[in-house]
Order: structure tokens, then C-alpha cells, then sequence
């Protein structure tokens, strides 16, 4: 028997660390049992579909239907649980990422509103996103389900999972409460770093 091709990425901070943004009941169930599921499906459903050889990347750009719903989750979720850091130590931008959201959304206040707004106003399950256009500019995108920006070609920089097992133990129904918690947690440098790499 072969080795799965596709792994859960490994989490850079303990189950405990994002509390009490994201408690470690929800990590568990969410990186333990639901990208874990979305991987499984990855796999399985590798075998014959022509992307064998593929990169994560490629298959979310170019695949439809189960394939792409399940490479989509793996992808969005490597993102996802990449750009944390433990709770309690707040950041900012800095460097070209602060001068790049300045200029296409005022401030860093207005963009951290737009999207909340935003991931609020999702209608069921999905994304939003901070991207970078193939202009430059800085995008925000609601995608729906396991929608991801490199989709439209951008390249992904930031997301908010609002499907609701993201957040349902910790505070059921309070989506927008979730939202502006996360803020506490993003590792700033993760994002600057997916913003200038060549
Ligand atoms: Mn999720």
C-alpha cells in the first residue's frame, strides 16, 4: 500500500495556544476531524483524476466538483491554521504589507472593518479572503464553500473560515463576535511573508 499523498500540515503552536480566541475543543474537532476528513477525501479521490502528479495549488486552480471541493478544503485549511500565532500578544502590518493595505483601504482599521463586514455578510458556508492581485492590489473576496482566490489568480493571503464548525462550540450563533476575536491571533509576519515572496 502507498503512502497518502496529501498530510495534514503540521500546527507551529500547541492546541492550547489560541485560547480563549479559539478554545482546544474547537482545534481538535477542526484540524483533528474536519481537515483530516477533507484530506482523506483528497486522497481517495486522486487515483484516476488526471491530477495525480499535481501540486495542491494546481488542482484547486483547475479541478471541479469533489475534487476540487476537497482540495479546496485542504488548501484553505493549510492557510488557515498557518497564519496563527498563541493568543494574547497582539500585532499589526509592517513593511510593504501596512503601506499595501494604507493605500487600497485607508488603514488598517478600515480594512480589519471591511473584513469583518464581509466575512459577517457570507450567506452559509465559506471564506473570506485577503489577496494580491496580478496587479498588485489588495482584494477582499467572499468564496463561497471551499472557494479559494487563486481561483480568480490571485494570490491568497489571509482567511477567516465562517463555516460554522469553525466557531459553533465557542460561540454558536455569534459569528461576528468570532471575527473580530481572530485579529488577536494572526501571526503578521506569516502574512507579510506569503505578500513578498517572489
Ligand atoms: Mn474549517
Amino acid at each position: 500500500m502507498s503512502e497518502p499523498v496529501f498530510t495534514p500540515v503540521a500546527l507551529p503552536y500547541s492546541q492550547e495556544a489560541l485560547q480563549p480566541v479559539i478554545s482546544a475543543d474547537t482545534l481538535s474537532f477542526h484540524y483533528g476531524k474536519h481537515l483530516q476528513a477533507y484530506i482523506n477525501n483528497l486522497n481517495a479521490a486522486l487515483p484516476g483524476s488526471g491530477f495525480e502528479n499535481s501540486t495542491l495549488e494546481d488542482i484547486v486552480r483547475a479541478a471541479e466538483g469533489g475534487l476540487f471541493n476537497n482540495a479546496g478544503q485542504v488548501l484553505n485549511h493549510t492557510l488557515y491554521f498557518l497564519q496563527f500565532k498563541p493568543a494574547g500578544n497582539p500585532g499589526v502590518p509592517s513593511g510593504p504589507l501596512a503601506a499595501a493595505i494604507e493605500r487600497d483601504f485607508g488603514s488598517f482599521d478600515a480594512f480589519k472593518a471591511e473584513f469583518e463586514k464581509k466575512g459577517a455578510g457570507l450567506f452559509g458556508s465559506g471564506w473570506v479572503w485577503l489577496s494580491k492581485d496580478p496587479e498588485g492590489h489588495l482584494v477582499i473576496t467572499q468564496e463561497a464553500n471551499a472557494g479559494n482566490p487563486v481561483r480568480r489568480g490571485n494570490r491568497p493571503l489571509l482567511t477567516f473560515d465562517v463555516w460554522e464548525h469553525a466557531y459553533y462550540l465557542d460561540y454558536q450563533n455569534r459569528r461576528p463576535a468570532h471575527l473580530s476575536a481572530l485579529w488577536d491571533i494572526i501571526d503578521w509576519d506569516v502574512i507579510a511573508s506569503r505578500y513578498q515572496d517572489k
